[in-house]
């Protein structure tokens, strides 16, 4: 297993050796250790991608497309592999890890299609004697920023597009998952993709950001993660006007109509809250059920938390591994005694749950009722495996509720009335709607936010937009 940086196809150490080590959240294990890299690293890293950007952005879209493609395959043949590497260092469930690893490819498979669907245009000039050219190209060396919670897809989304519209990049995985980064790197070589166009760098967050801020050679920075640190960077990326993709932290509604198939939405209560224990950006964060349907809704929710198995991500048949560290069990326990202070009933769940030969990171599946608008849970990302319920009365009330958030990321309902889906959807500030559906997520789709949930899409054709920079030709004929 690899476990240096990447820079121009070296494997190499911090300049000083210095290292940090990954732990698996499960059990406190030290599993690898890693460079602790900073501002010089970064550096030759953004200079080896701008020494490959010229030969890399040269090549036919259709050769950069085959390599992803290479890429793709070689994930999907080392699937075991890898999802047994990220659940050792994020501590999701091994099934769901293998699910990660799949749905990472298909980001790149997508992407090697667009990589030859980049086009100008050629508009009509207003006089005879000119043409208008359109070109579409590379914006250069990209600066890419990744989360814990999906330590491979969250990567593939941005080096995807990234590639195949002909940029190089430099990537800085989150500080617990640096291992599913580093293996992406060494299959990214084992597919031939050219020394210098994938980077990795791993090391203190501050000094990585501020180098990839301050550093004229990077032209796009794409980062994936919390809301503060977002807005930390759009200040360092406004010194060289970096063009900026942020896809920040969310607080999902989820919300069941009257009408609503109420199996089909407790199920997709269970798939949208629980996944990963709770810590995905798109997860609901609280549940708004109309009162005549309330009572069943909870019940069938309460049943099917109480069902999940909550272990070792690595042990047979779990559903809920441990949480990613203890600041983030600190957050959970800190929300559900907010919310019980304050009303909350405990319909199931609230407290930790010791695993044996483990550490004490895990927190049993949770549901609350009496979700009131003055309760932290309210508002804040949990990230964690909660669900608080809260009664409606009105269509208007719903959405009213829904929209009550800083955030506007992912949005859910339930509805069997085909005009209240439309009308609904149009009416809640979400960028990414489930409507009767609890996985919105696909490559195919511009997947991002409102709000403070940031800006930019990833997915679908949009995703290209993302990494290309349109420049016209005023042609005298
Ligand atoms: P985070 O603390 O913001 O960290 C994200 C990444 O930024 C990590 O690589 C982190 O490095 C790095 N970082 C931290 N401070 C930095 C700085 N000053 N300059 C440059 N980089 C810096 O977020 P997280 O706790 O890893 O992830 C959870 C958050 O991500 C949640 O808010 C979640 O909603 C959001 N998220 C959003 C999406 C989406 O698509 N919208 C998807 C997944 C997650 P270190 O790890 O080394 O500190």
């Amino acid at each position: 297993m690899q476990t240096h940086n990447l820079i121009a196809g070296q494997w190499t150490a911090a300049a000083d050796g210095a290292t940090i080590d990954v732990t698996n959240p499960a059990t406190d294990e030290v599993i690898a250790s890693v460079p602790r890299g900073g501002r010089d690293e970064t550096r030759y890293a953004i200079q080896a991608a701008h020494d490959a950007l010229p030969a890399w952005r040269a090549r036919p879209a259709h050769e950069r497309g085959a390599l992803l493609r290479t890429l793709a395959s070689l994930m999907l043949r080392d699937a075991d592999r890898l999802a047994r590497l990220m659940t050792l260092e994020q501590g999701k469930p091994l099934a769901e890890a293998r699910g990660e690893i799949a749905y990472a490819a298909s980001f790149l498979e997508w992407a090697a299609e667009e990589a030859r669907r980049v086009c100008g245009e050629m508009i009509p000039a207003s006089t005879a004697a000119k043409r208008i050219l359109v070109l579409r190209q590379p914006v250069g060396v990209a600066a890419i920023i990744t989360p814990w919670n999906f330590p491979s897809a969250m990567i593939t989304r941005k080096l995807g597009p990234a590639l195949a519209a002909g940029c190089t990049v430099v990537i800085k995985p989150a500080e617990s998952t640096p291992l599913s980064a580093i293996a992406i790197g060494q299959l990214s070589l084992e597919a031939g993709i050219p020394a210098g166009v994938v980077n990795i760098v791993t090391g203190t967050a501050r000094q990585i950001g501020a180098e990839m801020c301050d550093n004229f050679l990077v032209r796009k920075l794409s980062f994936t993660g919390s809301t503060p640190v977002g807005r930390v960077l759009m200040q360092q990326a406004s010194k060289h006007l970096l063009r900026l993709s942020l896809e920040l932290g969310g607080h999902a509604p989820f919300i069941v109509f009257d009408d609503a198939d109420l199996d089909l939405a407790a199920a997709a209560a269970i798939t949208t809250k629980f996944r990963n224990a709770g810590q995905t950006c798109i997860c609901a964060n609280r549940f708004y059920v109309h009162a005549s349907v309330h009572d069943a809704f909870v019940e069938r929710l309460a049943a099917a938390t109480e069902r999940l198995i909550v272990g070792n991500g690595l042990g047979e048949g779990v559903n809920i591994g441990p949480l990613i560290d203890d600041k983030a069990i600190a957050k959970v326990e800190e929300h559900v005694a907010d919310a019980t202070d304050r009303g909350a009933r405990l319909v199931c769940g609230g407290a930790r749950v010791r695993v044996s030969g483990c550490a004490d990171r895990f927190y049993r599946p949770t549901v609350l009722s009496g979700l009131a608008p003055e309760m932290k849970i309210a508002h804040e990302e949990t990230f964690g495996p909660v669900a608080p319920v809260a009664r409606f009365e009105t269509e208007a009330e719903a959405i009213a509720l829904a929209n009550d958030s800083e955030y506007g990321l992912a949005a859910y309902f339930f509805t069997r009335d085909a005009s209240r889906l439309i009308r609904v959807a149009e009416a809640l500030d979400y960028g990414v709607i489930g409507a009767n559906d609890a996985a919105p997520s696909t490559a195919q789709a511009p997947f991002g936010g409102l709000k403070h949930s940031g800006f930019g899409r990833e997915g679908g054709h949009y995703v290209m937009d993302e990494y290309t920079e349109i420049k016209y030709i005023s042609w005298g004929v």
